[in-house]
């Protein structure tokens, strides 16, 4: 894919996020799971729920050492574990805001209204073509576009319920062109749908790295690990970077404007999270974003004023975004096409204006030397043996007790004698 745009950072905010002082603390509560997802980040291995005791203390781990805003509470399917609303009171209780990452699939208007009950602020709903969903006969979909229908069932209950809901999609070469698409469907829906993520497929490379673990050669080709899924480094899936994806969405959205990002822990030049958005006027017409000094107003004056960093609005933002438009150019600009248009048709003044975060996350990527770029500053690092390791890893932990350690393979082509005797 070529196009003309290229995100640069120094027109970004970097997020002030790090270790100590992030505003999303990740959770696991379960590794059961009713849906099998490709390149999901967690191996089903039976350990089954965990108790409402570890899970207290995961969260206050959190609270304590992270200073989050909110606790993202993942699995295997979350919804399924049995003392969910125990969870997410407990998390209301020490004043954080709580997202589930769910597939949506065991979700019930009785449990969402009870969700909300005891404190949820939202959903992040992961529906897309990788998945085998029971809704679908056990038939895989074969394209992101049918999966619309489900979303907007579950943005409308949510939405019924009070609870903001947002939409994940895992991409690959096979949906990479459909993402303009499902970025569409949710500036059609805006005054349903919070934000969108796009999370790059992951795999791990097999060809030209091997990986040991306590000093020892380990066969991860076997699929021990979900994202090995049998892939290899030849596999383009892997090469889909946030940079293409930031380009592709520029290139079909007139006015989308990244504001922020994470780099990489290794590669000074990659961009891990890219967080942008979309105005959108209750219409359904794109009038364009926010930039940089608008998303470091907005992490600054939260940070001052409740002492911690922002992911998730309790609600929608509204036009009240237009009141950093003083202090950030692009946002003048989606300020002047709102009263242009409100100019032409006055009763556009008090119609809504939503804006639609758009979030997109580059997976891990093994480097031909072997060694690994991370997300700088993982916002997703959870708590395993008392430690915070990264929840994209905790596979590697679970399974080998450590984080593997990728190397480059040697060829073991013999040296050429007239090499020998220089
Ligand atoms: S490094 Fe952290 S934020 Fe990045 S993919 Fe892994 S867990 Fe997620």
């Amino acid at each position: 894919m070529k196009t003309n745009f290229h995100v640069k950072k120094k027109d970004l905010y970097r997020l002030p996020w790090s270790m100590n002082d992030n505003p999303i603390g990740w959770v696991e509560v379960t590794d059961v799971c009713n849906i099998k997802c490709d390149g999901c980040y967690r191996l089903i291995m039976g350990e089954g729920h965990k108790s409402l005791k570890q899970i207290k203390e995961e969260i206050s781990f959190m609270k304590q050492w992270r200073n989050c805003d909110n606790i993202s509470l993942a699995g295997g399917e979350p919804i399924l574990h049995p003392r969910i609303l125990d969870i997410v009171s407990y998390i209301k209780a020490l004043k954080m805001k709580s997202i589930i990452l769910t597939n949506g699939y065991a979700l019930s208007t009785k449990m969402l209204s009870d969700l909300k009950d005891a404190g949820l602020t939202g959903f992040s709903f992961h529906m897309d073509t990788t998945q085998v969903r029971p809704e679908f006969k056990k038939k895989k979909i074969g394209s992101e576009m049918e999966l619309n229908d489900l979303r907007i069932k579950f943005a409308k209950m949510s939405k019924k319920a009070g609870l903001n809901a947002s939409f994940g999609i895992t991409v690959h070469d096979g949906n990479l062109e459909e993402v303009p698409a499902f970025i569409q469907w949710a500036v059609d829906n805006a005054g349903l749908v919070n934000g969108i993520s796009l999370i790059t497929y992951r795999t791990m490379p097999t060809q030209g790295i091997a990986y040991f673990s306590k000093g020892k050669e380990v066969n991860v080709n076997s699929n021990s690990l979900g994202y090995t899924s049998g892939k290899d480094s030849s596999d383009e899936t892997q090469k889909i970077t946030s940079k293409q994806l930031y380009a592709l969405v520029r290139s079909h959205f007139k006015g989308y404007e990244a504001s922020s990002y994470l780099g990489g822990t290794v590669d000074h030049s990659s961009i891990k999270w890219l967080i942008g958005n979309l105005i959108v006027s209750g219409n359904g017409k794109v009038l364009g974003g926010y930039g940089k000094k608008a998303m470091e107003l907005i992490q600054s004056i939260y940070h001052f004023t409740k002492g911690s960093y922002l992911v998730y609005p309790h609600s929608k933002v509204g036009k009240e975004i237009f009141l950093l438009s003083l202090f950030d150019r692009p946002l003048r600009n989606t300020f002047f096409q709102f009263l242009k248009r409100s100019f032409i048709n006055p009763f556009r003044l008090f119609k809504p204006v939503h804006v639609l975060g758009i979030g997109i996350i580059q997976a891990p990527d093994i480097l031909p030397d072997g060694s690994i770029d991370m997300c700088d500053d993982c916002p997703d690092l959870c708590v395993h043996e008392g430690k915070l390791v990264n929840s994209c890893r905790l596979d590697e932990c679970r399974i080998y007790g450590e984080f593997l350690q990728p190397r480059p393979v040697i060829s073991k082509k013999p040296v050429e004698e007239d090499r020998l005797v220089s």
